[in-house]
């Protein structure tokens, strides 16, 4: 419906209904008082004529020219006109003209009445007198020369019209009055209402656009107002809180959707990405620009991905085919999750909610795991197998009466049993390292040289490093806090290596430093050195360079990992040179942990 302003609709009813009412009082108040007046000039001109009849009947021996005279000389100052008319509608007497110039008034509706016996009044023109008369007639009561005559009394209407014209000025004044006293309540009806709903439509406008800072005063003590506006800004009130919660909400959800490691992309029912986080760039490898407004077709280069996403979109109101999905995005693998999200029901609703999580590194885990139990199985099959032969050959074979054979032979189970010993002892003292926790606050403080020297002691001590040139360079006094043991194990490893890769008139050196907040120890020789494509490589658990090297002189290929994870429970860092035919030099790089 076409809305009005209330000036439009109220003020013209308010309007005509005021007119109607006032045109009905006029009318009314005039007819009144017209019918008053009138009745009033009436009962007068009765008077007259019981009058002017009982005088003619006083003076009923005189002729009617005489009592005419009479008569006109008694009306003269009253402008009264008295005439009486026998009954053949002859004019006897006239108080304004002469009788025998009149002509017959039998039919004149007043003189007519009154010979039916009706006594009557009317207003019309005088043809005698060329006037308005207002008329009197009756019967006589009593016969005057033997004739039942008809008495009649009339006054000039003019005399009733001045009274009315009073009446009418009466009554214009009292509409003037009327008038100027609806249009003073108009203007006050219009300050008293239309200025606070003009106050409320304001506010309800700034309220509708979001703008609940101004603050609107209602100048209107109407009740009825006062409360619709006090229920508005109620219900403000109430809108700015919702507001405010929903943008706490929001911002909630975005720190949590930024802190995710997820990538997360919610797409409309177009595919376009209405919502995202930085992991969901990253992912995308947009970093630092928004995904939003982009299209899935343009991100996704994964068909597969694309597939499902498509089907996704297709099937709006039903479940999602597959929701499941593991793709290669740029060198990431990811597991994508595709659900239906909305304020309405799950099927109901049309966006798509997309939750990327990088499993990278759980697949490399996973490899590694594999991986490792392929090598150590591989690891303790061969000496196994070969302890299996040779037990074999000794048991089944005659080989009683070679005993230098059989000297041998147990000479090779006892150096596979010793393999088989070394890789058990290497996996159990990673394992111990793996579950071990060992925390800086656990740590004491270890004299460096000390702890070089009894390495260097011990790799000394073992076959065939008798002759071995390992020199020492380290302040005395040098310390760090650390487990002894465990970093004791480490320089074996390392030096046991550098003596292992090296011929056996090459030195081996290893060195110590003071750095500002760190200690620096140096392993190096001058052997076979690592390829550089190796060097990345030779951490990993059964790594070996040259697998028939390191097994000829009794190695793991364990040695290193371990390394490398005592090196990390110290905070520590490890650094690699190598060059082949040159040499190698392990840097590890230790906090001091002076006070800590
Ligand atoms: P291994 O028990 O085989 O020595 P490690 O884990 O200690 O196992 O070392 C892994 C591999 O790294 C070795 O097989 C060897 O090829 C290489 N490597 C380690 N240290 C040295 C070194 N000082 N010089 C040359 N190659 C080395």
């Amino acid at each position: 419906m076409k809305s009005k302003p209330l000036r439009k609709i109220i003020y013209p009813r308010i309007a005509i209904i005021m007119l109607s009412i006032l045109a009905f009082f006029t009318i009314f108040a005039t007819y009144v008082s017209k019918q008053y007046i009138y009745r009033q000039s009436e009962d007068n001109l009765v008077e007259v004529l019981k009058l002017v009849e009982n005088y003619i009947y006083e003076n009923s021996q005189e002729d009617f020219k005489t009592l005419g005279d009479d008569l006109n000389v008694l009306t003269n100052t009253s402008q009264i006109r008295v005439s009486i008319i026998d009954p053949d509608g002859v004019v006897v007497l006239d108080t304004d003209k002469d009788p025998s110039l009149l002509n017959n008034h039998s039919t004149r509706p007043e003189i007519y009445k009154a010979f039916n016996r009706e006594e009557n009044s009317i207003i019309r023109h005088s043809a005698t007198l060329n006037i308005d008369l207002i008329y009197y007639a009756k019967m006589m009561n009593r016969p005057l020369y033997g004739l039942t005559h008809v008495i009649r009394v009339a006054m000039p209407y003019t005399e009733l019209q001045l009274a009315y014209r009073s009446i009418y000025i009466y009554i214009g004044i009292w509409a003037i009055l009327f008038l100027s006293l609806s249009v003073v309540l108009f203007i006050f009806l219009g300050n008293k209402l239309e200025r606070p709903l003009n106050d409320l439509a304001t506010t309800a406008q700034q309220y509708a656009s979001l703008d609940f800072s101004t603050e609107t005063f209602i100048s209107s003590n109407l009740t009825e107002i006062q409360e619709v506006f006090s229920s508005m800004r109620h219900m403000a009130k109430k809108i700015v809180e919702q507001i405010d919660d929903i943008q706490q909400q929001k911002e909630e959800l975005q720190v949590v959707l930024d802190g995710m490691t997820e990538a997360v992309i919610v797409l409309d029912p177009h595919g376009q990405i209405i919502e995202s986080n930085p992991s969901a760039e990253q992912a995308f490898s947009v970093k630092g620009s928004s995904l939003i407004g982009k299209y899935y077709l343009q991100l996704l280069r994964n068909s597969e991905l694309n597939e499902i996403v498509e089907d996704a979109l297709d099937t709006i109101g039903q479940p999602i085919q597959q929701s499941e999905i593991k793709v290669q995005l740029n060198d990431h693998f990811y597991q994508v999750h595709l659900s239906r999200i909305g304020i309405e029901t799950e099927l109901e609703s049309k966006n798509i909610l997309m939750v990327l999580n990088d499993i990278t590194t759980l697949m490399h885990l996973e490899k590694v795991r594999r991986d490792f139990v392929a090598n150590v199985s591989h690891e303790l099959k061969t000496p196994v197998t070969s302890i299996k032969g040779f037990t074999e050959t000794l048991l089944y074979s005659d080989l009683s009466l070679d005993p230098q054979k059989s000297k041998h032979f147990l000479k090779i189970i006892n150096s596979q049993t010793d393999r088989l010993h070394a890789i058990i002892e290497d996996l159990l003292t990673l394992s111990r390292l793996e579950q071990s926790h060992n925390r800086a606050d656990d740590f004491i403080p270890i004299n460096l040289n000390s702890v070089i020297s009894d390495s260097v002691q011990i790799c000394r001590d073992k076959p065939g490093n008798e002759e071995r040139t390992i020199t020492i360079e380290c302040n005395r006094d040098l310390q760090m806090r650390g487990n002894s043991l465990l970093l004791e194990q480490t320089l074996i490893n390392l030096i046991d290596n550098a003596l292992k890769y090296s011929e056996v008139t090459t030195p081996v050196k290893v060195i110590c430093s003071k750095l500002p907040t760190q200690v620096r120890i140096e392993v190096s020789d001058k052997g076979y050195g690592i390829p550089h494509s190796s060097i990345d490589r030779i951490f990993e658990r059964f790594y070996r360079v040259d697998k028939g090297r390191s097994r000829d002189k009794g190695g793991t290929g364990l040695g290193l990992a371990i390394v490398k994870h005592i090196v990390a429970q110290h905070q520590g860092t490890i650094e690699v040179k190598s060059e082949e035919g040159e040499g190698t030099t392990f840097s590890l790089t230790f906090p001091t942990g002076e006070g800590s």
